[in-house]
């Protein structure tokens, strides 16, 4: 009996002990706890929850990469951009990661005959994409995984990850490049599919459907026009605007909202794999500081 009243007894005091050791921590200390429900746009969080942001990521931030160019007769020139914020953003709804703001400087040149266009330099593109992933890292994101909504970037990219090994960066560039599934999902009805075509229109039917004029799809042509007679293995500059000079390829009429459904879903899945898997990598930094380290004295680099 007398154990029972002394055992809870000092439960109590326990109890007391613990809750004014609590109520002693400093209130910024308590107002630096990070709330429940991080936003994850980088524009939305206030400073402090940027750095809680940073550490719930675990240093994993998401470079939204879009561009302004004509889609078609139907759909908007901002196409791609809205297209990659609405997978990138749910993707991180679901894998925590901070989203970078709106960005679209990337490779278009081939669409500067068509309105509304940007199309920024060649130099300004690469200087801008640097500063940027340079200044996101200073800001502690330390993997930075670039998820690209544009076709014409496919070459862009992997050269600018490529070209980061030319001098240290505390961080490591990730791109992820996939916005199609290869197969399942509703059947296609068509063959030719490159832009704003049927996968695209149909995508565009869920991230943005007040913004898609399907009646207008079939005022121009998306067919394959195969001007230039090259072997397949020859690369010119010049080959889009050969094959497609309405900057448009396949036929948007044939979108459906499933198919929107189906693929937006893909995409959105395939990006939150992609976030784990570089939350996981532990690999890359440290080979990537290695390689920068040997290629200070490459003559002492043993075989
Ligand atoms: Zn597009």
């Amino acid at each position: 009996m007398m154990t029972n009243i002394r055992r809870r007894a000092l439960s109590v005091l326990s109890i007391l002990v613990l809750s004014s050791i609590l109520n002693s921590q400093p209130a910024s200390a308590q107002a630096a706890t990070s709330p429940a429900k991080l936003s994850v746009h980088w524009e939305e969080l206030t400073a402090s929850d940027f750095r809680d942001g940073v550490r719930r990521s675990q240093r994993t931030c998401l470079l939204p990469f879009g561009i302004l160019e004509k889609h078609g007769p139907h759909l908007p020139l901002g196409t791609d951009l809205l297209d990659v914020r609405y997978a990138a953003l749910h993707a991180a709804e679901e894998e925590y990661a901070i989203v970078f703001p709106e960005y679209y400087f990337g490779q278009i040149a081939e669409a500067k005959h068509e309105p509304g266009t940007m199309a920024y330099s060649r130099s300004l593109q690469l200087a801008l994409l640097q500063e940027t992933t340079d200044e996101m890292a200073r800001n502690g994101c330390k993997k930075i995984l670039i998820v690209n909504g544009h076709g014409g970037n496919q070459h862009l990219l992997p050269y600018f990850a490529q070209s980061q090994l030319d001098k240290p960066h505390d961080y490591v560039v990730y791109i992820f490049d996939e916005r199609t599934p290869q197969h399942g999902g509703p059947a296609k009805k068509t063959t030719i599919d490159m832009h704003a075509g049927e996968s695209e229109t149909s995508k565009m039917m869920i991230s943005r459907p007040d913004t898609v004029h399907q009646d207008r799809a079939t005022n121009e042509s998306g067919a394959d026009q195969a001007r230039q007679k090259l072997p397949e293995d020859v690369y010119t500059g010049i080959w889009w605007y050969t094959r497609f000079p309405n900057h448009y390829s396949g036929d948007g009429s044939a979108a459906t909202k499933e198919l929107g459904e189906y693929q937006m879903k893909w995409w959105i899945d395939s990006v939150v794999k992609a976030i784990r898997a570089v939350k996981v990598d532990d690999v890359s930094l440290k080979l990537q500081n290695e390689f920068y380290e040997k290629s200070a004295h490459p003559l002492d680099t043993q075989p």
